[in-house]
């Protein structure tokens, strides 16, 4: 793998985009702003690489956002996609792998009785919480700075990742009414949490949470911060809402649920679930979502939703995924090599860094400081990771282009992957420490 050198057709591409596109992308994260430089436009990937339009080969922290934990064009979902959508891209009719895929997503979480399929993780969040409030009657929802659960109007208070990029902490466009529905509380602090149910917790009808949260950079939940969620909702009778978008079959195969041994009333899924084609869902208790149309009175709809080429990926990854019995712990050692050895090139060249990590996730944050919530993410030094991004792309490491995201590694990374990381990243230390 040679260094990428030359980007004439990526830059061509974006300055013919930027006519066509706001911004020049469909989703504002890939224009680059926060790391500076122009995007470069990728023509196709397998495994843990990335091929750009000139030719460049990158290694892929990305994944996609997520969907990638096989690596991409995964030959088995690939075919599979392939010979599905040889018979018909889409009926709007039933089929029988949306019921398959039920069981599968039914078979991993045992919290999900039943569920429903849409077309990406922004909708399913937001139909969990018009289900919420169906169920109770109320209006509010509780949610925590920095956590991101789609650009629904009621989510984009204080809403983390690309909002977080762009420090715009509520969108232009979204009612004052609406945004005066949404509580934003610090994620990891328990007491405030608690102070506002008591104050108002009978008028709230979902506290929503990314269990591990993905879109700060990685921050983990603090002992008992979830066992605390779990009892106050109970208490107060607030579905609790897992928005695992992220980190279904991701942290293990049955999600943060299952790693930190919470039952939520609902959980939203995303991403892995697609396997790389839109899609998403969002289930749980039987009483619940029974309220839904054609069976109850709340609608919701999706004229492409559970599509035949979408279901086959996902029941395909999941397929993978639930049948190797190593494969939640091999893309933990991979990811576990890396974060050791990035540690001791960060203490060696003298860079202050805290690593968090879980399973197949990481996240550099430039800090002196352990990172428990979004203040305390936004605190880290402001330059060194847009530098850092730079130097490794450089190198031809293909980063999250952003400090509030997630590292996503895949079964495709290998120990000489790692190796080659590390090298771009002690290259990138010595070059922060240099001005
Ligand atoms: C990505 C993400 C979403 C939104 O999913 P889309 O498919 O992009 O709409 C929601 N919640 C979390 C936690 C996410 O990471």
């Amino acid at each position: 793998m040679h260094p990428p050198s030359n980007h004439t057709q990526s830059r061509l591409l974006y300055a013919q985009s930027l006519k066509f596109l706001p911004g020049g992308v469909n989703s504002p994260v890939r224009a680059f702003k926060a790391v500076g430089g122009k995007p470069v436009f990728i023509t196709r990937s397998r495994g843990a690489y990335l091929y750009d339009a000139d030719g460049n080969t990158y290694l892929d922290y990305v994944g996609s956002w997520g969907p990638a934990i096989l690596g991409h064009a995964h030959p088995s979902v690939v075919k599979k996609v392939q010979n599905v959508a040889a018979r018909g891209l889409s009926f709007g009719a039933c089929t029988e792998l949306e019921l398959i895929l039920a069981r599968s997503i039914t078979s991993a979480f045992p919290s999900i009785e039943k569920l429903r399929l849409v077309n990406s993780g922004t909708e399913a969040t937001m139909s969990a919480v018009r289900l919420a409030r169906a169920y109770t009657g109320r209006t509010r929802i509780v949610k925590f700075n920095g956590c991101y659960h789609g650009h629904g109007d009621g989510f984009l208070v204080k809403a983390g990742s690309g909002s977080a990029t762009f420090g715009v902490p509520d969108s232009a466009g979204v009612a004052p009414r609406v945004a005066q529905d949404t509580i934003s509380l610090p994620f990891n602090n328990a007491q405030s949490v608690l102070r506002t149910f008591e104050r108002k917790g009978r008028e709230i009808a979902a506290l929503i949470v990314e269990p591990v949260a993905g879109n700060m950079g990685l921050v983990l939940p603090e002992p008992g911060f979830l066992e605390t969620l779990r009892e106050v909702t109970r208490h107060y009778q607030t579905l609790l809402i897992f928005d695992e978008v992220i980190t279904g079959f991701r942290v293990c195969f049955g999600g943060a649920q299952h790693l930190y041994n919470i039952t939520p009333d609902l959980t939203c899924l995303g991403k892995i679930v697609g396997g790389g084609l839109p899609m998403g869902a969002y289930g749980g208790k039987k009483e619940i979502m029974e309220l839904l149309s054609p069976q109850g009175p709340v609608y919701q709809a999706g004229t492409l939703s559970g599509n035949p080429l979408a279901t086959t990926a996902g029941i395909e990854n999941l397929k993978i995924l639930s049948t190797s019995k190593t494969v939640y712990s091999k893309l933990a050692a991979t990811t576990k090599a890396f974060c050791e050895g990035v540690k001791e090139i960060a203490a060696k060249r003298e860079v202050p860094l805290q690593v968090t990590q879980l399973g197949s996730m990481f996240t550099l944050f430039f800090s002196k400081k352990r990172i428990t919530n979004y203040r305390e993410a936004c605190a880290c030094n402001p330059t060194m990771f847009p530098r850092y991004f730079r130097t490794m792309l450089k190198g031809g490491i293909y980063l999250p282009p952003s400090p509030f995201e997630t590292n996503f590694v895949s079964t495709a990374h290998t120990k000489r992957d790692v190796a080659k990381t590390l090298e771009a990243a002690d290259k990138a230390f010595r070059l922060l420490k240099r001005t």
